[in-house]
């Protein structure tokens, strides 16, 4: 089979770079399906000179202008909807109902930023002193950086570059090297919509080109998301080199089911929250607390449910409730964390390691598990797994169901299943994290919200998406005018 084009984007030309490249694998079968240029400091490099020489000129487009080349852009992601989501399936290994749920989410975002004329107001004082006023403006920053993960290959990217170029940045893309495709697609859509060469540019690699994005004196702000190390790395470099720097990290979420919470509802919510996207998301419901008798009236109908995932390609017609995971490394990890949670002595209730699928022998799977008296102190309660695996964890009441999230060095997102508004009330005001479900275990923030993690789960101080990414990718400027009212020329007069 013959691989696909992966070009890197610079300045409105496509083109492959000669020298190594990594294998992108097709996870549902482990076919290699494209080679993803490595390095990449040499293009980064030229990426953002290529940015630098079209802000000018972007700068001084009127941002409902700008708006504009972003509702093209919607409606041809539209257009283009059904083969964007198969080229995510085929190189994420989501199902089709995954990627379309997770391209409608990127598609609010290109939405959000649609509003840019009316989100770059301004503020005024008039009469600040006798006679002089003031004003603030906000400015773009100049170009901007994304670096970006493997589990969400479109609508990750799209968290980044729709407001930062609506805001009048440029922006150089580097996506991951896992899932470099979907980067693609997209960027050939934008171009199609009419934006400027130059003021959107993708460049492929590893951490070569991350570095010289992070040292390139041009680069003003770098928004970045993956694992927390190297979220943190990023984070430390960048700021060092005196960029703007906004880093989502990993997570480790915890969902508190109370002894009075709807089971059915409840175990609905939990298979899709561990389960969805093969838990491959960083706001999947990693553990389940079970709060005194939740356990009992919990477990027997969870472990139903998960056993019935039908888990297999995704890159065919006929679809499965859950695909494989990234890649045949990553699988082994997530086995060998739920051995070890085993060999610390937790109880595997429902095995996914064993899985077999005939159809696609080679393919990177891990079955639905469900492992229960997790303990604190196992490897297997603390590390992020990033597969389908749910921990079950059980206390006796709220308060330590409580303690045992706040223990975690993460802060993405938590959630209780309850029916007492007290329960919630409380749990809402004490939990340890950015984003908070009630009754809803995927409590992941859209666009016109800030994706607000916090601790372990973000270094930075503005987060990515909503009001607060506006002013992430702006500077704020404030005049202060004075007009002398008599004198020569003093044209009202006359
Ligand atoms: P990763 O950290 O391995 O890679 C992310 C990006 O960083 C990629 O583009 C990669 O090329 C680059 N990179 C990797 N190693 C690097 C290094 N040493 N120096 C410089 N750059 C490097 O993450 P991943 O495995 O692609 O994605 C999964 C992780 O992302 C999980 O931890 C998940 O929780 C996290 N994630 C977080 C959020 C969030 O919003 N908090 C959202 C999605 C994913």
């Amino acid at each position: 089979m013959s691989l696909t084009p992966c070009p890197n984007l610079i300045g409105g030309e496509w083109s492959t770079p000669h020298g190594a490249s990594t294998p992108v694998f097709n996870p549902s079968t482990g076919e290699v399906i494209a080679e993803c240029p490595a390095g990449g400091a040499a293009e980064a490099n030229a990426a953002v000179e290529a940015a630098a020489a079209a802000f000018p000129a972007w700068r001084e487009t009127p941002a409902v202008e700008r708006a504009r080349v972003f509702f093209r852009y919607r409606q041809l992601i539209e257009r283009d909807f059904d083969r964007l989501c198969r080229i995510v399936s085929r190189e994420h290994g989501k199902t089709h109902a995954e990627a379309r749920g997770s391209t409608y989410r990127g598609i609010e975002n290109i939405e959000y930023a649609c509003g840019i004329p009316s989100m770059l107001f301004g503020d005024t004082l008039e009469n600040l002193a006798r006679n002089v006023d003031c004003e603030t403006l906000m400015q773009p920053l100049g170009v901007c950086a994304g670096i970006t993960p493997f589990n969400f290959p479109v609508m990750v990217p799209l968290w980044m570059y729709p407001l930062a170029i609506a805001c009048g940045n440029t922006f150089v893309l580097k996506p991951s090297e896992k899932v470099p495709l979907s980067a693609v697609a997209l960027g050939e859509l934008l171009a199609e919509a009419g934006l400027p060469k130059g003021v959107f540019n993708i460049v492929h690699g590893g951490r070569p080109a991350v570095d010289a994005l992070l040292t390139h004196p041009k680069v003003r702000a770098v928004s970045f998301v993956g694992s927390s190390p190297i979220a943190k790395y990023i984070y430390e470099t960048g700021t060092r080199n005196g960029k703007r720097v906004q880093a989502n990290g990993g997570a480790k979420n915890y969902i508190v089911v109370m002894p009075d919470a709807d089971v059915p509802k409840t175990v609905e919510a939990l298979s899709t929250a561990a389960f969805g996207c093969a838990g491959e998301r960083c706001m999947a419901g990693s553990t389940a607390i079970a709060v005194g008798a939740a356990a009992e009236r919990l477990l027997p109908s969870l472990v139903e449910a998960a056993r019935a995932i039908k888990v297999g390609p995704t890159d065919r017609e006929a679809q499965p409730d859950m695909g494989p995971v990234i890649t045949a490394q990553h699988r082994d990890r997530v086995l060998s964390l739920v051995d070890a949670g085993e060999k610390d002595g937790a109880k595997v209730l429902c095995d996914g390691r064993g899985v077999k699928i005939p159809s696609a022998p080679k393919g990177f799977y891990v079955g639905a598990t469900v492992v229960d008296k997790v303990e604190d102190s196992m490897t297997l309660a603390k590390e992020e797994v990033f597969g389908p695996v749910l921990n079950v964890m059980r206390m006796d009441d709220l308060d330590h169901a409580i303690e045992q999230a706040n223990r975690s060095s993460f802060g993405n997102g938590a959630a209780i299943f309850t029916r007492s508004g007290g329960a919630a009330r409380e749990f809402k005001h004490r939990v340890k994290a950015g984003m908070v479900g009630i009754n809803v275990g995927v409590p992941a923030t859209m666009a016109m919200f800030a994706f607000t993690g916090w601790d372990d789960s973000f270094y930075g101080d503005l987060h990515i998406q909503g009001r607060e990414a506006v002013q992430f990718y702006t500077q704020q400027k404030v005049v202060t005018t004075r007009w002398f009212g008599e004198g020569v020329g003093d044209v009202w007069k006359k």
